[in-house]
């Protein structure tokens, strides 16, 4: 009567890869409780909810029946409506799904949420995706998270990086950055222009009247200029006593010509009775002088050098051979 031992294996693979992401994700939990306002499990596949711990209760909605039902209430009454689209596109059902299916395990979606009280809070929304080891079906544990402390910060941050000290407009940098990307998009058809701005015999004020003045005269002419501006235009100092101001999608030449004399003259009226303070001016237009930055700022100096050939507090729109009558072309 021999013993018998009947040995089998069984691929566990699978199920103990599910529980092990179950396990990370708890531990992720643990840490990332600090500033969580809720917490969601909700089953994908079926699109019901499976649990919530909300620790702010009644501010997020995420705990309704339904997980789609639940987002489009969110997206309706609590998502500041800019961060709208990406939301619904980040929490949608389908999309999630698929994400998983594709090998993706985690969204991650920064955003504006109003408060009860209508004020913005920026909340970090995280959906970790993970199978369920018994049954398969797909869970999305959605964890909320106060951010606004450390996101305010951050974009006082960036904003400072990409501000011009002294008159808090744009600085060269951004300039260059935010005008070649306006021109990398523009569609078929439209028109922009690119206005160099000098103000006239600033070397002077400052010798007359001293570096101090001259900044608040850097300062007073930035607040004129941005109250000249539209809602898409872009103005910036470049450094010195020279600004560039890019007019978005401007339709016809006369339209350039007269935001030329409206900013010439703004100029002018800064310090009207007191000081005589001026600006020249020279444009150059998107895209019958030229489609990139370069071209465009090139052309629109050369303008600004004839407008303080011509006498200066004027404005000049670059014109074909004017590279001859000027400093030449490089
Ligand atoms: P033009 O009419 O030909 O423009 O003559 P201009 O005297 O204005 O000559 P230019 O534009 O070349 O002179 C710019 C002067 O701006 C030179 C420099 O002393 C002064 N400047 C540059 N940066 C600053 C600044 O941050 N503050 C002050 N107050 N002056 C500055
Ligand atoms: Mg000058």
């Amino acid at each position: 009567a021999p013993q018998r031992a009947v040995i089998s294996y069984e691929d566990v693979t699978e199920l103990r890869e599910k529980e092990l992401a179950y396990q990370k994700w708890s531990q992720y939990f643990e840490v990332e409780q600090k500033d969580c306002i809720g917490y969601y499990e909700y089953n994908l596949t079926k699109d019901t909810l499976d649990s919530r711990e909300n620790t702010r209760p009644q501010e997020h909605f995420e705990e309704l029946g339904h997980f789609t039902e639940a987002v489009r209430y969110v997206a309706d009454h609590l998502v500041f409506e800019p961060d709208r689209s990406s939301y619904l596109r980040v929490f949608d059902r389908e999309r999630l799904l698929l994400r998983y299916y594709a090998g993706e395990k985690e969204a991650r979606l920064e955003h504006r949420r109003r408060r009860r009280d209508g004020s913005l809070c920026w909340v970090l929304g995280v959906i970790q995706l993970i199978a369920d080891p018994y049954t398969s079906d797909i869970k999305a544990f959605i964890l909320l998270k106060d951010i606004d402390r450390q996101k305010q910060k951050k974009l006082a941050q960036k904003e400072l990086m990409e501000r011009d000290t002294l008159t808090g407009l744009f600085n060269r940098r951004t300039l260059l950055k935010r005008i070649s990307a306006v021109l990398e998009q523009s569609e078929q058809g439209r028109r922009h222009a690119l206005i160099m701005l000098d103000i006239d015999w600033f070397k002077q004020l400052n010798d007359n009247y001293g570096h101090q003045f001259g900044d608040q005269v850097l300062r007073d002419i930035s607040n004129a200029l941005k109250e000249n501006l539209r809602r898409d235009d872009l103005c910036g100092r470049l450094g010195g006593d020279e600004f560039i101001i890019f007019l978005d999608d401007i339709a016809e030449s006369h339209a350039i010509e007269r935001r030329l004399a409206s900013i010439c003259g703004a100029v002018a009226q800064t310090y009207e009775n007191k000081a005589d303070i001026s600006c020249s001016l020279g444009a150059a237009c998107y895209p019958d002088d030229g489609v990139r930055f370069e071209d465009l700022y090139r052309r629109a100096d050369l303008a600004l050098y004839q407008a303080k050939e011509l006498g200066r507090n004027r404005y000049v729109i670059y014109q074909p051979g004017m590279e001859r009558c000027g400093q030449g072309e490089a």
